[in-house]
Order: structure tokens, then C-alpha cells, then sequence
């Protein structure tokens, strides 16, 4: 592999970034690496970025970020246009779809932390689009009276504006955090020493690598558009941000 040492994911450290120069590492099939992206990986229930990599004389459509081989690979439009290894390149992401996307994802955790509060279930699963996600949760029952009364107290919580924060932490660390034990911290593979957390202080802690919004006011409005029961003890809630 051309180039070494890590590679800087933006994304992980600054959400609101948009646009980053880097250069490019690798050609891999269908797609590159680059040694330093703005582009968020598919990963966690979060959908990988799209946008545009430019560079002197040409720039190719981003359709798809993923993790190959561990590491953010772009899914171009058309690999006949691709740069060169060593090429400095800029990546600039679908803001729009991005913003959208995190407003969702801390949506999603703020939802979880309701549920988690008021009613003791735990999360059992979880995927998101920008704009919409759904949610299971380890509950008994549901019922479109019990989907109002969430979506209810989940805009009230929203409203009081908690703060995001993006913490690391040492892993003999993260498996002590109560919060932390009870969104399975302990799933994660042990070879990673350093655990990502988003924390909506006060609200809701988990190890996490998705972004997220700095405060749950931006986020705005959140529906739940359905209820269903997914099979004993998992029980499905839809969303939508409006
Ligand atoms: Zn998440």
C-alpha cells in the first residue's frame, strides 16, 4: 500500500466538517482510499457518506463510503476517471444528506435514552436513512397509544436543548460506565482500546462512532410514525424528523 500510518477520519472528530484535502493512498476495485477523509464510513446503523472528490483537472462522484479492510473506502461513480496514488485530492461531502443524517442519528439516541428512562427497555436494534430510522427495544408490548406518549416525551426532551459531546475513553474504563454496560460496550472487539462515546449529557451515553448534532435542538420535530411488534420482548418503533 502506498503511504503510511493511519488514516485521519474527519468525521470522528469534527462532524460539522463538510470539505478536507487529502491525498490519494490507494485504488482499490470500483473505488480509492484516501490518507485523510471528510467522508463517514457506513457503520453502526449510519449510512456511509456521498459527495464529490476533486483534484487538478478532474473530480469523480462519490457514491457510497463503506469499511473495507477496515478502513473508509470510496464508492465511485465511474472508475475509468480515477486519480492517480499520490494525487492531492479535496473531498467534499452531500452536506445536506450528512446534516440530515445526524439530526437522525442523535434523534435516534435521545429515543433510546427516553425509552431507557421511563420505561427500563433496553435497545436490541437499529438502523437509520437520512430523515427516517426505526428502532427495537427489548419491550413486552406496544401499542399507537404508547408510540404517542413517546413521541410526546421525546420532543419535550429534545426541546431542552441537552448537549452532544464526543468523548474517548480507555476501555477498562468504558466497561465500568453503567450507561456503557447497558448499550453492550463489551460487544465491541477487544482488540479496539479506545472507545468512542456520544454522550447527550444527561440523557444518554453510548459507545458510538456514528455523528451526531452538537445539541438535541437541532434536531427539530420528531414523529413516530409507527409502532410494531417484531416478536417476543422486540418491539419496533419507525421515525421521522419533519
Ligand atoms: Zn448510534
Amino acid at each position: 500500500m502506498a503511504g503510511s500510518g493511519p488514516i485521519e477520519e474527519l468525521a470522528s472528530q469534527d462532524a460539522y466538517l463538510g470539505r478536507a484535502e487529502g491525498r490519494v493512498l490507494e485504488l482499490g476495485e470500483g473505488g480509492l482510499f484516501l490518507d485523510r477523509t471528510v467522508f463517514y464510513a457506513r457503520g453502526g446503523g449510519q449510512p456511509g457518506d456521498v459527495g464529490l472528490i476533486r483534484w487538478d483537472g478532474g473530480e469523480i462522484e462519490v457514491v457510497d463510503t463503506i469499511r473495507r479492510e477496515g478502513k473508509p473506502f470510496h464508492v465511485v461513480a465511474d472508475e475509468a476517471v480515477l486519480p492517480d496514488p499520490g494525487t492531492p485530492v479535496e473531498g467534499v461531502i452531500d452536506w445536506e444528506r450528512r446534516y440530515l443524517t445526524m439530526k437522525t442519528h442523535t434523534a435516534l439516541h435521545a429515543l433510546s435514552g427516553v425509552i431507557f428512562r421511563d420505561f427500563g427497555a433496553k435497545v436490541t436494534g437499529g438502523n437509520m436513512d437520512p430523515g427516517v430510522a426505526r428502532m427495537d427495544f427489548e419491550l413486552d408490548a406496544i401499542s399507537v397509544e404508547f408510540g404517542q406518549a413517546v413521541e410526546r416525551k421525546l420532543n419535550e426532551e429534545l426541546t431542552k436543548g441537552y448537549p452532544t459531546e464526543v468523548i474517548f475513553m480507555a476501555r477498562s474504563e468504558a466497561l465500568r460506565d453503567p450507561d456503557l454496560i447497558r448499550t453492550k460496550v463489551n460487544l465491541i472487539p477487544e482488540w479496539v482500546e479506545e472507545i468512542r462515546v456520544i454522550d447527550i449529557v444527561g440523557l444518554d451515553r453510548q459507545a458510538d462512532g456514528g455523528t451526531h448534532v452538537a445539541s438535541t435542538l437541532e434536531v427539530g420535530e420528531v414523529r413516530v410514525v409507527k409502532t410494531e411488534s417484531k416478536g417476543k420482548a422486540n418491539k419496533r418503533m419507525r421515525i421521522e424528523l419533519s
